[in-house]
Protein backbone atom coordinates (compact mmCIF):
# COMPACT_ATOMS: atom_id res chain seq x y z
CA UNK A 1 0.00 0.00 0.00
CA UNK A 2 1.54 3.53 -0.68
CA UNK A 3 1.69 6.12 1.39
CA UNK A 4 -1.27 8.02 0.67
CA UNK A 5 -3.58 5.42 1.12
CA UNK A 6 -1.87 4.74 4.28
CA UNK A 7 -3.00 8.35 5.62
CA UNK A 8 -6.05 8.28 4.24
CA UNK A 9 -6.86 5.14 6.36
CA UNK A 10 -5.49 7.27 9.37
CA UNK A 11 -8.06 9.59 8.35
CA UNK A 12 -10.75 7.87 7.80
CA UNK A 13 -10.33 6.22 11.16
CA UNK A 14 -9.74 9.49 13.48
CA UNK A 15 -13.55 10.10 14.28
CA UNK A 16 -13.46 6.71 15.75
CA UNK A 17 -10.43 7.37 17.84
CA UNK A 18 -12.03 10.73 19.08
CA UNK A 19 -14.76 7.98 20.42
CA UNK A 20 -12.71 5.71 21.63
CA UNK A 21 -10.74 8.74 23.52
CA UNK A 22 -14.31 9.95 24.82
CA UNK A 23 -15.52 6.22 26.20
CA UNK A 24 -12.10 5.99 27.75
CA UNK A 25 -12.14 9.13 29.97
CA UNK A 26 -15.63 8.58 31.00
CA UNK A 27 -14.28 4.88 31.85
CA UNK A 28 -11.58 6.66 33.81
CA UNK A 29 -13.87 8.51 35.87
CA UNK A 30 -16.25 5.23 36.25
CA UNK A 31 -13.66 3.43 37.70
CA UNK A 32 -12.38 6.34 39.96
CA UNK A 33 -15.85 6.19 40.83
CA UNK A 34 -16.00 2.85 41.93
CA UNK A 35 -13.07 2.89 43.59
CA UNK A 36 -14.19 5.05 46.57
CA UNK A 37 -17.91 4.12 46.16
CA UNK A 38 -17.70 0.37 46.60
CA UNK A 39 -17.96 -0.16 42.90
CA UNK A 40 -15.24 -3.01 42.72
CA UNK A 41 -15.97 -6.07 45.07
CA UNK A 42 -13.73 -9.48 45.55
CA UNK A 43 -13.94 -12.77 44.68
CA UNK A 44 -12.44 -15.34 46.27
CA UNK A 45 -10.81 -18.28 44.72
CA UNK A 46 -9.37 -21.22 47.12
CA UNK A 47 -6.00 -22.90 47.28
CA UNK A 48 -6.13 -26.12 47.92
CA UNK A 49 -4.06 -28.95 49.90
CA UNK A 50 -3.81 -31.70 47.54
CA UNK A 51 -2.75 -34.51 49.93
CA UNK A 52 -5.96 -33.24 52.20
CA UNK A 53 -8.00 -31.70 50.16
CA UNK A 54 -8.50 -29.13 52.68
CA UNK A 55 -8.42 -24.83 52.19
CA UNK A 56 -5.15 -23.69 52.24
CA UNK A 57 -6.13 -20.26 51.94
CA UNK A 58 -7.94 -18.01 49.23
CA UNK A 59 -6.50 -15.32 46.38
CA UNK A 60 -8.47 -12.27 46.05
CA UNK A 61 -9.38 -11.59 42.76
CA UNK A 62 -11.24 -8.03 42.17
CA UNK A 63 -14.31 -7.04 39.74
CA UNK A 64 -15.60 -4.57 38.50
CA UNK A 65 -19.71 -4.10 38.62
CA UNK A 66 -20.08 -1.19 36.27
CA UNK A 67 -23.46 1.13 36.94
CA UNK A 68 -24.13 0.18 33.05
CA UNK A 69 -21.66 -2.09 31.87
CA UNK A 70 -21.99 -5.32 33.76
CA UNK A 71 -19.35 -7.00 35.04
CA UNK A 72 -15.68 -6.09 34.01
CA UNK A 73 -12.72 -8.51 34.78
CA UNK A 74 -9.46 -7.35 36.05
CA UNK A 75 -7.44 -7.97 32.91
CA UNK A 76 -9.59 -5.10 31.37
CA UNK A 77 -9.57 -2.51 33.80
CA UNK A 78 -6.21 -2.79 35.59
CA UNK A 79 -4.37 -2.08 32.64
CA UNK A 80 -6.71 1.29 32.30
CA UNK A 81 -5.99 2.23 36.11
CA UNK A 82 -2.35 1.72 35.79
CA UNK A 83 -2.59 4.43 33.32
CA UNK A 84 -4.63 6.69 34.49
CA UNK A 85 -3.24 6.92 37.87
CA UNK A 86 -5.73 5.16 39.78
CA UNK A 87 -3.90 1.80 40.79
CA UNK A 88 -2.29 2.32 44.22
CA UNK A 89 -5.85 3.91 45.47
CA UNK A 90 -7.48 0.65 43.93
CA UNK A 91 -4.85 -1.68 45.39
CA UNK A 92 -4.95 -0.21 48.97
CA UNK A 93 -8.83 -0.80 48.47
CA UNK A 94 -8.08 -4.36 47.17
CA UNK A 95 -5.46 -4.75 50.49
CA UNK A 96 -8.01 -3.52 53.19
CA UNK A 97 -10.77 -5.17 51.71
CA UNK A 98 -8.77 -8.92 51.37
CA UNK A 99 -7.66 -8.37 54.95
CA UNK A 100 -10.50 -7.17 56.25
CA UNK A 101 -12.56 -9.83 55.00
CA UNK A 102 -9.76 -12.36 56.76
CA UNK A 103 -10.26 -11.03 60.00
CA UNK A 104 -14.17 -11.04 60.16
CA UNK A 105 -13.43 -15.31 58.46
CA UNK A 106 -10.86 -15.77 61.61
CA UNK A 107 -13.60 -13.80 64.07
CA UNK A 108 -16.56 -15.87 62.98
CA UNK A 109 -14.43 -19.06 63.68
CA UNK A 110 -14.50 -20.28 60.18
CA UNK A 111 -10.79 -20.38 59.57
CA UNK A 112 -7.70 -20.80 61.69
CA UNK A 113 -4.57 -18.80 61.91
CA UNK A 114 -2.36 -21.07 58.95
CA UNK A 115 -5.15 -20.29 56.15
CA UNK A 116 -3.99 -17.22 53.97
CA UNK A 117 -5.33 -14.77 51.60
CA UNK A 118 -3.37 -13.76 49.03
CA UNK A 119 -3.75 -10.48 47.13
CA UNK A 120 -2.52 -9.63 43.50
CA UNK A 121 -0.06 -6.40 43.58
CA UNK A 122 1.09 -4.42 40.51
CA UNK A 123 4.32 -3.64 40.05
CA UNK A 124 3.49 -0.29 40.54
CA UNK A 125 2.54 -1.13 44.11
CA UNK A 126 5.74 -2.33 44.26
CA UNK A 127 7.62 0.75 43.48
CA UNK A 128 5.64 2.70 45.81
CA UNK A 129 7.08 3.20 49.42
CA UNK A 130 3.40 4.22 50.87
CA UNK A 131 2.20 0.40 49.61
CA UNK A 132 5.01 -0.73 52.86
CA UNK A 133 3.24 1.38 55.13
CA UNK A 134 -0.11 0.14 53.89
CA UNK A 135 0.59 -2.84 54.42
CA UNK A 136 1.66 -2.14 57.93
CA UNK A 137 -1.29 0.09 58.89
CA UNK A 138 -3.44 -2.56 57.33
CA UNK A 139 -2.19 -5.31 59.53
CA UNK A 140 -2.12 -3.08 62.71
CA UNK A 141 -5.52 -2.41 62.05
CA UNK A 142 -7.08 -5.70 61.95
CA UNK A 143 -4.30 -7.26 64.10
CA UNK A 144 -3.84 -10.15 61.37
CA UNK A 145 -0.82 -12.24 61.70
CA UNK A 146 1.60 -11.19 58.97
CA UNK A 147 2.05 -14.39 57.81
CA UNK A 148 -1.50 -14.92 57.17
CA UNK A 149 -1.00 -12.28 54.39
CA UNK A 150 0.57 -13.51 50.91
CA UNK A 151 1.32 -10.64 48.34
CA UNK A 152 1.44 -12.07 44.42
CA UNK A 153 3.63 -10.36 42.27
CA UNK A 154 4.49 -11.10 38.84
CA UNK A 155 7.54 -12.59 37.28
CA UNK A 156 8.14 -9.35 35.03
CA UNK A 157 7.59 -7.22 37.97
CA UNK A 158 10.18 -8.58 40.22
CA UNK A 159 12.49 -9.07 37.74
CA UNK A 160 12.53 -6.06 35.68
CA UNK A 161 12.40 -4.12 39.25
CA UNK A 162 15.20 -1.62 39.89
CA UNK A 163 17.14 -1.39 43.21
CA UNK A 164 14.16 0.25 44.86
CA UNK A 165 11.89 -2.81 44.12
CA UNK A 166 14.37 -4.79 45.81
CA UNK A 167 13.96 -2.70 48.80
CA UNK A 168 10.66 -2.35 48.96
CA UNK A 169 10.56 -6.27 48.79
CA UNK A 170 12.75 -6.51 51.45
CA UNK A 171 10.53 -3.92 53.30
CA UNK A 172 7.27 -5.82 52.72
CA UNK A 173 9.19 -9.26 53.53
CA UNK A 174 10.61 -7.58 56.91
CA UNK A 175 7.01 -6.91 57.58
CA UNK A 176 6.47 -10.89 57.62
CA UNK A 177 3.95 -11.18 54.95
CA UNK A 178 4.57 -14.15 52.50
CA UNK A 179 5.70 -12.87 49.20
CA UNK A 180 4.83 -15.48 45.97
CA UNK A 181 5.69 -15.04 42.37
CA UNK A 182 2.97 -15.40 40.26
CA UNK A 183 2.57 -16.42 36.38
CA UNK A 184 6.37 -18.38 37.05
CA UNK A 185 7.30 -19.60 33.65
CA UNK A 186 5.79 -16.48 31.43
CA UNK A 187 8.10 -14.10 31.90
CA UNK A 188 11.77 -14.58 32.48
CA UNK A 189 12.35 -17.33 33.73
CA UNK A 190 16.09 -16.96 34.26
CA UNK A 191 16.44 -19.34 36.75
CA UNK A 192 19.09 -17.46 38.35
CA UNK A 193 17.28 -14.90 40.05
CA UNK A 194 14.95 -17.47 41.88
CA UNK A 195 17.63 -18.02 44.62
CA UNK A 196 18.51 -14.20 45.16
CA UNK A 197 15.23 -13.17 45.41
CA UNK A 198 13.24 -12.91 49.29
CA UNK A 199 10.03 -14.89 48.03
CA UNK A 200 8.56 -17.89 49.75
CA UNK A 201 6.97 -19.81 46.92
CA UNK A 202 6.10 -19.15 42.79
CA UNK A 203 2.79 -20.39 41.90
CA UNK A 204 3.24 -21.57 38.04
CA UNK A 205 1.65 -20.49 35.31
CA UNK A 206 -1.88 -22.59 33.70
CA UNK A 207 -0.12 -22.73 30.10
CA UNK A 208 2.16 -25.11 32.30
CA UNK A 209 -0.49 -27.52 32.84
CA UNK A 210 -2.92 -26.85 30.47
CA UNK A 211 -1.55 -29.60 28.47
CA UNK A 212 -1.76 -32.38 31.02
CA UNK A 213 -4.07 -35.46 30.47
CA UNK A 214 -3.79 -34.79 26.90
CA UNK A 215 0.16 -34.04 26.05
CA UNK A 216 1.71 -37.15 27.43
CA UNK A 217 5.14 -34.99 27.43
CA UNK A 218 4.10 -32.94 30.04
CA UNK A 219 3.88 -34.12 33.36
CA UNK A 220 7.80 -34.67 33.13
CA UNK A 221 8.21 -30.96 32.24
CA UNK A 222 5.67 -30.69 35.28
CA UNK A 223 8.29 -32.95 37.85
CA UNK A 224 11.14 -30.70 35.90
CA UNK A 225 9.65 -27.35 36.92
CA UNK A 226 9.27 -28.73 40.76
CA UNK A 227 12.22 -30.22 41.16
CA UNK A 228 13.87 -26.71 39.77
CA UNK A 229 11.49 -24.91 42.13
CA UNK A 230 12.62 -27.15 45.39
CA UNK A 231 15.84 -26.85 44.02
CA UNK A 232 15.77 -23.37 44.57
CA UNK A 233 14.45 -23.67 48.19
CA UNK A 234 11.00 -22.76 47.34
CA UNK A 235 8.14 -24.65 47.27
CA UNK A 236 5.65 -24.05 43.94
CA UNK A 237 1.48 -23.34 43.44
CA UNK A 238 -0.10 -24.78 40.60
CA UNK A 239 -2.76 -22.75 39.14
CA UNK A 240 -5.77 -23.60 36.07
CA UNK A 241 -6.33 -27.33 38.16
CA UNK A 242 -9.26 -28.24 35.68
CA UNK A 243 -10.20 -31.52 35.29
CA UNK A 244 -9.85 -34.41 38.02
CA UNK A 245 -7.25 -35.88 36.16
CA UNK A 246 -4.86 -33.14 36.16
CA UNK A 247 -5.20 -33.11 40.26
CA UNK A 248 -4.45 -36.80 40.01
CA UNK A 249 -1.37 -35.71 38.28
CA UNK A 250 -0.36 -33.18 39.83
CA UNK A 251 -0.47 -35.28 43.24
CA UNK A 252 1.20 -38.26 41.65
CA UNK A 253 3.81 -35.74 40.83
CA UNK A 254 4.40 -34.88 44.32
CA UNK A 255 2.80 -31.65 43.81
CA UNK A 256 1.29 -29.73 47.36
CA UNK A 257 -0.96 -27.21 46.39
CA UNK A 258 -3.20 -26.25 43.85
CA UNK A 259 -5.85 -23.77 42.59
CA UNK A 260 -8.31 -24.14 39.81
CA UNK A 261 -12.04 -24.11 38.39
CA UNK A 262 -11.66 -28.05 39.27
CA UNK A 263 -11.73 -27.20 42.98
CA UNK A 264 -13.49 -23.73 42.46
CA UNK A 265 -14.21 -21.32 40.95
CA UNK A 266 -13.45 -17.49 42.43
CA UNK A 267 -16.59 -16.63 44.25
CA UNK A 268 -18.06 -14.13 46.14
CA UNK A 269 -17.12 -14.10 49.96
CA UNK A 270 -20.97 -15.20 51.33
CA UNK A 271 -19.96 -18.72 49.30
CA UNK A 272 -17.03 -19.65 51.31
CA UNK A 273 -18.86 -20.55 54.34
CA UNK A 274 -20.22 -23.28 52.56
CA UNK A 275 -17.05 -24.22 50.37
CA UNK A 276 -14.98 -24.54 54.27
CA UNK A 277 -17.89 -26.74 55.20
CA UNK A 278 -17.57 -29.22 52.16
CA UNK A 279 -14.12 -29.35 53.04
CA UNK A 280 -14.19 -30.18 56.42
CA UNK A 281 -17.15 -32.87 55.55
CA UNK A 282 -14.93 -34.16 52.97
CA UNK A 283 -12.16 -34.65 55.16
CA UNK A 284 -14.02 -36.25 58.11
CA UNK A 285 -14.46 -38.38 55.04
CA UNK A 286 -11.26 -39.75 54.37
CA UNK A 287 -9.90 -42.40 56.29
P1 LIG B 1 -3.79 -14.18 38.33
O1 LIG B 1 -3.39 -13.54 39.60
O2 LIG B 1 -2.82 -15.09 37.68
O3 LIG B 1 -5.16 -14.91 38.66
C1 LIG B 1 -5.58 -16.11 38.06
C2 LIG B 1 -6.64 -15.87 37.00
O4 LIG B 1 -6.98 -17.13 36.41
C3 LIG B 1 -7.94 -15.31 37.53
O5 LIG B 1 -8.52 -14.52 36.50
C4 LIG B 1 -8.78 -16.56 37.77
O6 LIG B 1 -10.17 -16.33 37.76
C5 LIG B 1 -8.36 -17.40 36.58
N1 LIG B 1 -8.47 -18.83 36.86
C6 LIG B 1 -8.48 -19.49 38.05
N2 LIG B 1 -8.59 -20.81 37.89
C7 LIG B 1 -8.65 -21.03 36.56
C8 LIG B 1 -8.79 -22.22 35.76
O7 LIG B 1 -8.86 -23.35 36.25
N3 LIG B 1 -8.81 -22.05 34.41
C9 LIG B 1 -8.74 -20.81 33.82
N4 LIG B 1 -8.80 -20.75 32.49
N5 LIG B 1 -8.61 -19.67 34.55
C10 LIG B 1 -8.57 -19.79 35.90
P2 LIG B 1 -9.08 -13.05 36.81
O8 LIG B 1 -9.82 -13.02 38.10
O9 LIG B 1 -9.78 -12.60 35.56
O10 LIG B 1 -7.77 -12.21 37.01
C11 LIG B 1 -6.87 -11.99 35.96
C12 LIG B 1 -5.62 -11.29 36.44
O11 LIG B 1 -5.89 -9.97 36.88
C13 LIG B 1 -4.96 -11.95 37.65
O12 LIG B 1 -4.17 -13.07 37.23
C14 LIG B 1 -4.14 -10.83 38.20
O13 LIG B 1 -2.92 -10.69 37.50
C15 LIG B 1 -5.01 -9.62 37.89
N6 LIG B 1 -5.74 -9.24 39.12
C16 LIG B 1 -6.85 -9.80 39.65
N7 LIG B 1 -7.20 -9.17 40.78
C17 LIG B 1 -6.27 -8.21 41.00
C18 LIG B 1 -6.08 -7.21 42.03
O14 LIG B 1 -6.82 -7.12 43.02
N8 LIG B 1 -5.00 -6.37 41.89
C19 LIG B 1 -4.13 -6.48 40.83
N9 LIG B 1 -3.08 -5.61 40.77
N10 LIG B 1 -4.29 -7.39 39.85
C20 LIG B 1 -5.33 -8.25 39.94
MG1 LIG C 1 -2.54 -14.13 41.31
MG1 LIG D 1 -1.35 -16.36 38.01
MG1 LIG E 1 -2.37 -13.85 35.54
Amino acid sequence: ASKAEGQNRLHRFEPGLLLVRRLRSQLVEDLRAAIRNDGLMLYYQPVVDLVSGRLEGVEALVRWNHPTRGFIMPDEFIPLAEEAGLISELGNWVLRTAVQQLRAWIDDSLVDGDFSVRINISATDLQSLQFIEDVRNVLRDTGVKPDQVVLELTEVAIVKGNELDRYSLAGLRGLGVGIEIDDFGTGYSSISYLRRLPVDRVKVDRSLISGLGTDPGQPALVAAVLQLVRACGLEAVWEGVETAEQADILRELGCLSAQGYYFSRPVPPDDIPALLADQQESAHRQP
